[in-house]
């Protein structure tokens, strides 16, 4: 059997299909992995790594006194199964393998994974020939020609790879655990430090420093404006900037007719075509279609590994001559831009632009295959598209503007104005991304005389250097060596997840600006790019076998025992600093109960809060909602009100959520319910929230004396307040309950809050599970819940009511529990019910039943049904089922409707028993007749 590995599954079953050619290819399951056949070959992918490089056992302790931080420099490696059912089927099919060949992507990640495979296949078969298959796309083309020609794995290349797992692996856990322990933060708050991301890091740090420490220089813009038959143009004056006032306002000053032309100088402007994509080439332009840099490569993937374009991780810019460029003119063909292809087919220019670094592993990012709008859907589209123009972009003509610039001349003072026409499209024709805006300027000659409209000197500022977008980073990391072509994008990713930086453009938070201006003043090397560059560096070269893999890591160690040289004599100071600047991050204001500091606070996994620094002097606090919704933390934005910073909650995977200022929040969230207190308005409400009373609850805690002081009323008025307020905390908290209640049984859906549902409920009078029990259904369905779900819904509420009334009514709940076992739940049931039947269906005694029944009637105002004793039932019992044709089901039956003797049969109205005992009438009349029957047999045996 041929056996082939691929990187992924969905490569499998793509390299399957093409491999097969006409042939089916059958799909199996080995456990959660799928194996694709056809003729004697299998093909399965795998999940990227299988293994990962970890630290031998024994390293896992933080607090450990002889396994320190540093001494993870040092601390042997191995390799760890992750995914042990995929290594396990590998295996497996490894055994009885003839050949192996590895399909993994072609890059320097693709290599190790492939070097990891290879040494998985050993462990089980020493002696199957293993080859390698090299393709940039997973195309028909590229694919039969990869495995036609297989060749040798490139051990260097994957050695590299091996060498970058190691030293990261290293660097990121002794640092990360050496800042976490000085700074005492463990569990989900570790401070992690690595040796791309820290001085990433720091270079967003650095930037916003810049920012903050910018001081902006005023300078002045002067120009004029004119006109020629009828079209109004400016000129600026030849000193593009005045830097002084006086010198400004004097050339303005000079500025006089009459204005005349002195030279028109005609030029054209050759614009060349923008350079094939590489990875970083393409995220950037991604970006400015609003694409973040993790998504666009993870789409970029998608596209690749479904064989609409080559794999994007890439550095050449240039197309290599293997590359059939016809042939992926051909495919754009099939496209909607099918006409576009067509136009560059006949204005190709001679040669296809090229950028400035060519590499051998991957051709520059260009379309494999025909996409589809509809196919692809929006997203997937766009990023399509993109590469679908650049490529037709780098193989089209230059674009050509006509540009005229214009001296004028101004009372002595020198203007100029310049035009720009775009004469031939060129590539802008296929690729529209840049503006390319039009200046026109009217046709002029030299001598001319032209009417001086207006003189305009504006003031400016200049401006502070702008924050790194996700793509701008990208590339700065790329011109300083830091990372690779597939590890930035995940660098920022990382950050951002860490919470060491926000938005885009990216900010750093006050716990990344922390850790960095610590660093740099403590241990700057690891904020430096150097470092990282050597490595990089370091790391090509084994790439070329001009050093080892060993060598390298062995440097790289000795670099980290360098760096923990200088941690080491700081450790206590860097400690203090990054604690002292995260209690910074939690305090968002001035309390304004005290003027202490408000701080959020986070209690373990269970809640959130914002509490005053001087607890337990003072109390003020204010709800958060629960950390399942985020953790929250403060943001850049101070409210003007109160002067409180606002507050976000961030959760992994979700859209942060913007509370705005907590106080402001706080305020309008309880003021409706405030509003609902009879006797209360705004003006009540002004004076209260000045006393900082903001909820229902701190109204009712008040006393009549303190409230009428502060909300300036009588102290009559204060009680009405009083009381109404208390009724108000009755009515919050049914509705709460029926909320919750709500929240439980109703399934979330889509387009549907379940909030909006219950706003309805209250406006219909709505308040409380009872309400809901009994409100009339088509209310329920007018806010919109199905029929069905409705029915359940009061079902359930009916019951909780049931049951509550109940134990209300004193019913223990040892005994509830029997009743519900015999599915006796309403109060009506125990009204209603024969106490013969409740105690046959529970087994409670008579006794018993007999006093539950009669607290339960009491509740509910209803006379309780009198007592027979228990002798009398047990004869009436007797009696009953001495009747021919009675048997213990029939009894219960009549029991249920409170027929307990033979005289109570006798005299009942057949149809109305049958009805209430669901006997059939004929069986009853049956009954009837025998019960009477044997009362005669006794009377007469009496008489005898
Ligand atoms: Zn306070
Ligand atoms: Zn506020």
């Amino acid at each position: 059997m041929h056996l082939i590995i691929a990187e992924k599954n969905l490569s499998a079953a793509r390299i399957a299909q093409i491999l097969a050619g006409r042939e089916r290819v059958a799909q199996k399951k080995d456990g959660p992995i799928s194996v694709y056949t056809f003729g004697a070959t299998a093909v399965v992918g795998l999940k990227g790594h299988v293994v990962e490089v970890d630290f031998v056992e024994g390293y896992a302790d933080w607090r450990s006194e002889e396994r320190t931080p540093r001494s993870l420099i040092e601390a042997p490696t191995t390799k760890v199964p992750t995914e042990k059912k995929i290594i396990s089927t590998i295996q497996r099919l490894a055994r009885q393998a003839s050949d192996v060949i590895i399909a993994t992507d072609f890059d320097t990640e693709g290599e190790l994974i492939g070097k990891e495979t290879f040494d998985l296949v050993r462990q089980v078969n020493r002696t199957v020939p293993i080859l390698r298959a090299r393709f940039s796309a997973i195309t028909p083309q590229e694919i039969t020609a990869a495995f036609r020609t297989p060749t040798e794995l490139d051990f260097a290349l994957a050695a590299a790879g091996e060498a970058r797992q190691v030293i990261d692996l290293v660097w990121g856990a002794s640092l990360t655990r050496f800042i976490s322990l000085a700074a005492k933060r463990g569990g989900k708050n570790i401070l992690s430090v690595g040796r791309v991301q820290s001085p990433t890091l720091a270079m967003i740090v650095d930037r916003e420093k810049e920012i903050e420490e910018f001081s902006p220089q005023k300078y002045w813009l002067l120009s004029l404006t004119t006109e020629k038959a009828g079209e109004v143009f400016s000129a600026r004056h030849e000193v593009a900037r005045f830097d002084d006032r006086a010198l400004a306002e004097a050339a303005k000053a000079r500025t006089r007719p009459p204005l005349s032309v002195k030279e028109v100088k005609e030029g054209e402007k050759v614009e060349r075509p923008p350079a094939p994509f590489d990875t970083t080439g393409f995220l950037v332009a991604a970006g400015r279609l609003g694409f973040s840099a993790p998504n666009a490569m993870r789409v970029a993937e998608d596209l690749y590994m479904n064989g609409f374009i080559s794999y994007p991780r890439t550095d050449n810019t240039v197309y290599p001559p293997s590359l059939n460029l016809d042939g992926v003119l051909r495919t754009v063909e099939q496209t909607e831009f099918g006409e576009h292809a067509l136009w560059v087919r006949g204005h190709r220019r001679a040669s296809p632009t090229r950028g400035k670094k060519t590499s051998t592993d991957h051709p520059p990012i260009h379309p494999t295959g025909a996409g589809r709008r509809e196919v692809l859907g929006d997203e997937r589209w766009r990023i399509y598209e993109l590469v679908v123009r650049r490529f037709l972009a780098t193989l089209s003509p230059d674009a050509r503007w006509s540009t005229v610039k214009v001296s004028l001349d101004a009372g002595g003072e020198p203007y100029v104005a310049t035009g720009a026409r775009l004469a031939e499209p060129g590539w802008r024709k296929v690729y529209p991304y840049s503006r390319s805006e039009d200046n026109l300027l009217p046709s002029l000659s030299p001598g001319e005389t032209l009417p001086l409209k207006d003189v305009l000197l504006e003031e400016k500022e200049t401006q502070p250097p702008p924050r790194y977008t996700q793509s701008r980073l990208i590339q700065r990391m790329e011109d300083l060596g830091l990372g690779t072509k597939s590890t930035r994008h995940e660098v920022i990713a990382k950050l951002l997840q860490r919470r060491y930086v926000e938005g885009n453009p990216l900010r750093p938070t006050l716990v990344g600006r922390a850790v960095i201006e610590s660093l740099e003043r403590h241990a700057a090397t690891i904020t430096q790019p150097d470092m990282t560059r050597t490595l990089e560096a370091d790391m090509q070269e084994i790439k070329q076998k001009k050093q080892t893999r060993e060598g390298v890591v062995s440097e790289s160690r000795q670099m980290l025992h360098r760096v923990f040289d200088e941690l080491e004599a700081h450790g206590q100071e860097i400690g203090k600093e990054i604690m002292g600047s995260t209690e910074e991050e939690r305090t968002i204001g001035p309390c304004p109960a005290c003027g202490g500091d408000l701080r959020i606070r986070q209690m373990g996994p269970g809640g959130q809060f914002i509490g005053c620094s001087r607890y337990p002097e003072c109390d003020f606090n204010l709800n958060l909602p629960s950390p399942q919704w985020g953790k929250a933390v403060k943001t850049a934005e101070v409210c003007r009100e109160h002067a409180l910073s606002h507050v976000r909650l961030v959760r992994k995977g979700a859209r942060p959520w913007d509370i705005g200022c907590p106080l402001c929040s706080h305020i309008s969230s309880n003021r409706e319910a405030l509003l609902l207190v009879p006797h209360i308005n705004d003006d009540i409400l002004g004076r209260l929230a000045a006393k900082h009373i903001y909820t229902v609850t701190d109204l009712s805690r008040m006393s009549p004396e303190s409230l009428a002081d502060a909300a300036a009323v009588s102290a009559e008025d204060a009680k009405r307040l009083l009381a109404g307020a208390s009724d108000v905390l009755l009515l919050l908290r049914r509705r709460s309950e029926l909320r919750k209640f709500v929240r439980a049984h109703l399934p979330p859906k889509r387009g549907r809050s379940q909030s909006g549902i219950t706003r309805i409920l209250y406006s219909h009078g709505i308040n409380d599970i009872r309400g809901l029990a009994a409100a009339d259904p088509s209310l329920l369905t007018g806010a919109g819940m199905k029929e069905s779900e409705a029915e359940l819904l009061q079902q359930e509420a009916r019951a909780l009511c049931g049951d509550r009334a109940l134990r209300e009514a004193g019913i223990p709940a040892a005994s509830l529990k029997r009743y519900r076992e015999a599915s006796i739940a309403k109060p009506e049931d125990f009204c209603f019910l024969h106490p013969a039947y409740l105690s046959t269906r529970t087994g409670l005694s008579l006794e018993t039943v007999y006093r539950h029944v009669e607290m339960v009637c009491k509740t509910m105002g209803v006379k309780p049904p009198a007592r027979i004793s228990k002798a009398a039932l047990e004869e009436g019992r007797g009696a009953l089922l001495a009747i021919p044709g009675m048997d213990e089901k029939l009894l219960e039956k009549l029991y249920r409707a409170g027929v307990v003797t033979p005289h109570a049969l006798r005299t009942a109205e057949a149809p109305a028993l049958a009805a209430a005992t669901g006997i059939p009438v004929e069986t009853v009349r049956q009954l009837m007749a025998a019960a009477s029957r044997g009362e005669r047999h006794n009377r007469s045996a009496g008489k005898g």
